[in-house]
């Protein structure tokens, strides 16, 4: 299984997911005329995605991806509170990700991709993770999430590849150019992970496993890339884990391929 991140941040979210003869999209957050050419970058052709799975209904997230389904001829799995959402419409199929459920993509070879979905406490309901297994490998893909949760990490164990969201320094935001509502609202049980918060997460979510990181979903305002690394880092050592490789994902570039 190949990951490749498209775009990662509050302007939109992609990720590519190439397990055997499949193609998967997580989100498709981007415009369309900013997500082609990422995808031309990544080798994606038109009907090469096979299946797009969707995150939550927030735009940066959902902004694409009934208009890519129906260019790509993919199926589109949301939760069902979405189906109706403009965002998704356009799709030619539908299939329903339950909060706290599994599915499966069959191959036509008879291997399949699996996939485990969490939900997360996140201001739009219902708002999933997602673990995607292949071939007895796992990549996790968590953002937008307002606090962490022993729950969330129990089920999603035991990752190859992690993409976990490091939103926001704390600091900065505090002393950031955000209005009081906003600044309270991507702090609350129900907005967005601190680099500390997301630390927590790390800490249940690394295990042996565990040879590639992903930072993801940065705030451009609030937190920067060493920031964020050296608040993950530190975490990986304490765990000795210095051997797991940090890769921060671009809202502006396509990240590297990574074999999960
Ligand atoms: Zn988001
Ligand atoms: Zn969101």
């Amino acid at each position: 299984m190949r990951v490749q991140v498209l775009s990662s941040g509050s302007q939109g979210n992609c990720t590519l997911i190439r397990a055997g003869e499949l193609s998967v999209l997580v989100d498709a957050g981007l415009t369309l005329g900013r997500l082609r050419p990422r995808l031309e970058e990544a080798g994606v052709g038109m009907r090469t995605i096979d299946h797009i799975l969707v995150t939550h209904a927030h735009l940066d997230h959902a902004r694409s991806v009934g208009a890519l389904a129906k260019k790509q001829d993919a199926t589109v799995h949301c939760p069902t509170s979405m189906m109706r959402n403009n965002s998704v419409l356009r799709a030619p199929r539908l299939d329903t990700v339950a909060v706290d459920g599994r599915g499966e993509f069959e191959q036509a070879s008879g291997e399949s991709l699996h996939y485990v979905s969490a939900g997360l406490p996140h201001d739009c309901d219902p708002t999933v993770a997602f673990a995607l297994d292949h071939e007895g490998r796992r990549f996790v893909i968590l953002t937008d999430m307002g606090r962490p949760e022993q729950r969330v990490s129990d089920r999603l164990q035991g990752a190859h590849v992690l993409m976990l969201e490091f939103n926001y320094d704390d600091e900065m935001l505090a002393n950031g150019p955000y209005p009081d509502a906003l600044k309270r609202r991507i702090r609350s049980n129900h907005g967005h992970l601190s680099n500390a918060q997301s630390q927590v997460m790390l800490e249940q979510l690394a295990g042996p496993n565990l040879h590639t990181l992903i930072l993801a979903h940065l705030s451009e305002k609030n937190n920067t890339p060493q920031v964020a690394a050296e608040a993950a880092r530190h975490t990986l050592s304490e765990m000795g884990l210095d051997h797991v490789r940090v890769l921060i994902a671009d809202q502006h570039q396509v990240l590297e391929p990574i074999d999960v």
